[in-house]
């Protein structure tokens, strides 16, 4: 059932193409604002990278890509799945 072709998609970041499921996906939604993961509207595409992140931070990559302000809990939220070891206690829900 999976779609068996990939998807690529470009790093706001650090342009590189990538498969579009390695990527995060900032999406601009037309109800809930900026969202990650899932949404309908605009998309921005960003290597799980630390020096991604940081470019797309200190550039605005995604406010550009998205053409909206992108508000830095969501940056936050990314930069929280860097951490290796925040994966164990977030598990359980
Ligand atoms: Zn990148």
């Amino acid at each position: 059932m999976n779609d068996a072709r990939p998807v690529l998609r470009r790093c706001v970041a650090c342009r590189e193409l990538l498969d579009r499921s390695l990527l995060w996906r900032v999406i601009r939604d037309h109800r809930d604002g900026v969202l990650l993961d899932q949404g309908m509207g605009r998309s921005a595409y960003l290597c799980p990278q630390e020096s991604c992140l940081e470019e797309a931070q200190r550039r605005k990559r995604l406010q550009k890509a998205l053409r909206c302000q992108v508000p830095d809990s969501v940056l936050e939220v990314l930069r929280e799945r860097l951490k290796p070891d925040t994966g164990s206690d977030a598990e359980a829900r």
